[in-house]
């Protein structure tokens, strides 16, 4: 509760910021660029003795574990609960850990299946009865793509029905035809998530890791029934790996993959832009410049909690990228 005060009195945006462990295959002897300074800050070594400071809400450096990014995360998560919408975003660079830091490993899970198994925990010890849902959907190339619903197999066979957001009066957004599941336990949103997981991935085999340029966006929604204190009947949470930010000229891409890179990085920006305007009380947020945004846009903003995961890079070669994603998470803090 302490926890949650602190939130509230610090504003609805925070940024933490994520430094991957040289992995093995890479080259471990030599130093990056990026050093750890301390829990909220790291320094960037830059070319001819200079450096720069990043200041963030949190940093996690390469040694911090699955469980310590959890607990720093778990505030958001209890606040659906409070009757707030949320959002949690995992950007960087591909190959950063966005996924490892969302889905993890079997041995070391990430934020995902924590979120479900703390919302059934949290809810179990409430006195409140809540009724839980789950989805799951991809955003590529613009289009939105449900991700509990398998791609046709034969060019015959009929398509799933489009997934299109609506929004209502009151401002809330829904998206017709998304498929909805009630779970009643952890188990039961844990396979639905591992389905999602592996549409997800069969569909990149296809067309050469699409899933690195793709949002992967898993909804959790919260319906309380008998708390009539609260503001909102349904709250829910958005668990969002991104897709990677890098930028596209530099890879050389063409035709399809420069069409992929372009629109990512369009909705990077258009989330940037959001979330800035929101940071700074603007009168009007731009939420209708990418698909992205319009799928979020009531659960950004105020009564919302946003948490904005920034990954980079530990090596030498990708300081260009991490600078970019630094200036990022600068620009939305
Ligand atoms: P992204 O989703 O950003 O493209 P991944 O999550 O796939 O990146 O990570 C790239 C590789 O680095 C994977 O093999 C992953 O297991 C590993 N990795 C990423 N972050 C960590 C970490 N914090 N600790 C250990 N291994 C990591
Ligand atoms: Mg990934």
């Amino acid at each position: 509760q302490v926890l949650n005060d602190l939130l509230d009195l610090k504003g609805n945006i925070r940024v933490f910021c994520r430094v991957r462990p040289f992995t093995s295959g890479e080259n471990l002897e030599r130093l990056g660029p990026v050093v750890a300074l301390d829990t909220g800050s790291l320094l960037l070594k830059l070319a001819d003795n200079k450096s720069k400071r990043y200041t963030f809400d949190k940093v996690f450096h390469p040694g911090s574990s699955q469980d310590g990014v959890f607990s720093e995360v778990e505030p958001v998560i209890k606040s659906v609960l409070d009757g707030y919408n949320a959002c949690i975003f995992a950007y960087g660079q591909t190959g950063t850990g966005k996924t490892f830091t969302m889905e993890g490993t079997s041995d070391s899970p990430g934020i995902v299946p924590r979120t479900i198994e703390a919302l059934f925990k949290q809810s179990a010890e409430s006195n409140h009865t809540f009724l839980v849902t789950f989805s799951m959907l991809e955003i590529y190339l613009g289009n939105l793509k449900d991700l509990l619903v398998p791609q046709p197999m034969r060019p015959t066979d009929p398509l799933p029905p489009c997934l299109s957001i609506q929004s209502d009066p009151k401002g809330g957004i829904e998206i017709e035809n998304l498929v909805t599941i009630q779970v009643s336990d952890f188990n039961q949103a844990l396979k639905l998530y591992r389905l999602g997981c592996r549409l997800r991935s069969t569909a990149s085999t296809n067309s050469n890791t699409t899933s690195s340029r793709s949002h992967c966006m898993i909804r959790i929604s919260i319906t309380c029934f008998n708390a009539p204190e609260r503001r909102r009947e349904t709250n829910k949470i958005w668990l969002v790996d991104l897709g990677g930010s890098e930028r596209v000229m530099k890879t050389k891409a063409w035709g399809r993959r420069l069409d992929e890179g372009k629109a990512i990085n369009l909705s990077l920006s258009a989330l940037g832009d959001v979330i800035n305007a929101l940071q700074r009380n603007k009168n009007h947020i731009p939420y209708r410049n990418s698909k992205l945004t319009q799928v979020l846009k009531d659960s950004l903003g105020e009564d919302s909690k946003t948490l904005m995961l920034v990954h980079v890079s530990p090596k030498e070669e990708d300081l260009c990228e991490t600078i970019c994603s630094l200036n990022f998470a600068t620009r939305v803090k």
